[in-house]
């Protein structure tokens, strides 16, 4: 079956085209400042066939050079758009309607619509994809793959802000979580590794990119997340603070006279790491600087390795019990020392690494040390993957 799985974002559009028979990638790539000035590139295989400035007014005409691209007499590989079997989208915020993957029919599409006012940022653009697709491959079936749903088996003494209840009953404010597509595919995999069934596993799983967060797996299932109802909760993240203080907002907008929205969205485009170091949010200049003696970007640092130690020790008191930890997305495969500093804090609780399989990026390996009762995982992350198992899943029924 050929899936192809777009990911749409406010000005851009991610897509891969998965042969699933052969379990390969058979084209991806990128449009990018869509309805600005236009940025597209194309691989076929791993190989970049073109990576260029082209006009894409509106989501609708990057689709449509997308598959233009696919079905290219020289450079496509496939030969006609009705080749692809089924469309995965990537959706931020199913509510609590969604505990798994859709179908998208026209309830599961206004349903997405309603979930906008949860996900201002993420719902309209996906829908903004899903809408281009049906209009330039309408009948082909179009899976949504929601971020929210592996986090819907949290009890209610997870997800429920100790709020008035009229809150959680008239707006549905309560805590959904993020990044689940990830969190579900790294838990499979380490489900995978460590040979058992779902059931008899906790497992901690530690998604470390830009945005960051860490899910308690009980008995193979989500169980507490530390992301809330948007993104902005939880660790310490590139530009986000992570959970705070909320009255906060009110005293900068006593303060200050910043409305309460300018707060949030200096809170999500301006704080966390980026604002304790003051160089960036990108971990890798933080580590830099920190190494060369800038002690913002030391602290920024130490405040990342905290946040995280604090979740794990949180999830792993919540569950009684840890079996694995598994590391994933940009810093949790690829930063060596963080994981080395964390896990050494972790001792106590039987987490114990071994320093030269700890020393591996972007690879899945096991890096548990002879003597520990909780193995330890790198796995890297695909959720593209992820989504498009669920796409032929629906699709094939
Ligand atoms: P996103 O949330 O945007 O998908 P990623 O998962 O790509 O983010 O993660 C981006 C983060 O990963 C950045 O902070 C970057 O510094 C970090 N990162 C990438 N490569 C490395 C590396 N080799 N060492 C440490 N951190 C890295």
């Amino acid at each position: 079956m050929i899936i192809l799985v777009v990911n749409t974002g406010s000005s851009s559009l991610k897509y891969q085209l998965f042969d699933m028979d052969k379990k390969e990638v058979l084209a991806k790539g990128l449009c990018e400042r869509i309805a600005e000035d236009g940025h597209m590139d194309y691989k076929a295989g791993d190989k970049t066939v073109f990576d260029k400035d082209i006009a894409l007014p509106n989501h609708g005409v990057a689709l449509q050079y997308v598959i233009d691209a696919l079905t290219d007499s020289e450079y496509g590989v496939i030969a006609d758009m009705n080749d692809i079997n089924a469309v995965g989208h990537r959706v931020v915020q199913g509510g609590h309607l969604f505990n798994k993957s859709m179908v998208i029919t026209p309830e599961v599409e206004e349903a997405i619509d309603r979930f906008s006012v949860l996900a201002p940022l993420h719902n309209p653009p996906a829908l903004v994809g899903i809408r281009a697709c049906k209009q330039v491959l309408p009948n082909t079936t179009q899976v949504a793959v929601f971020d929210t749903s592996f986090h819907q088996t949290m009890p209610e003494e997870s997800y429920l802000y100790p709020i008035p209840m009229e809150y959680y009953e008239k707006y549905q404010i309560r805590k959904y979580g993020m990044h689940g597509t990830s969190h579900r595919y790294v838990t499979e995999r380490c489900v995978e590794l460590c040979g058992k069934d779902r059931s008899e596993l906790n497992i901690i799983t530690c998604h470390l990119g830009n945005g960051s967060s860490i899910t308690a797996v009980k008995n193979g299932y989500c169980y507490n997340t530390s992301m809330g109802m948007t993104p902005l909760d939880g660790l310490i993240m590139g530009t986000r603070t992570g959970t705070l203080d909320p009255s906060v907002v009110s005293f900068i907008n006593e303060q200050t006279g910043m409305s309460a929205s300018d707060v949030i969205s200096m809170f999500n485009k301006k704080s966390g790491l980026l604002a304790v170091s003051g160089i960036s949010g990108d971990v890798r200049d933080i580590s830099k600087a920190a190494a060369e003696g800038n002690h913002r970007a030391q602290i920024a640092r130490e405040m990342l390795l905290k946040s995280v130690r604090h979740f794990i020790g949180a999830y792993a008191a919540e569950m009684g019990r840890v079996d694995a930890i598994v590391f994933t997305a940009g810093i949790g495969e690829n930063d060596i020392d963080l994981r080395e500093k964390v896990c050494g804090s972790l001792e106590f609780m039987g987490v114990k690494i071994d320093a030269e399989k700890n020393n591996t990026r972007g690879k899945e390996t096991e890096i548990t040390a002879p003597g520990a009762t909780v193995r330890t995982f790198v796995i890297p992350t695909n959720e593209e993957l992820m989504i498009a198992i669920d796409t032929e899943a629906l699709a094939g029924e």
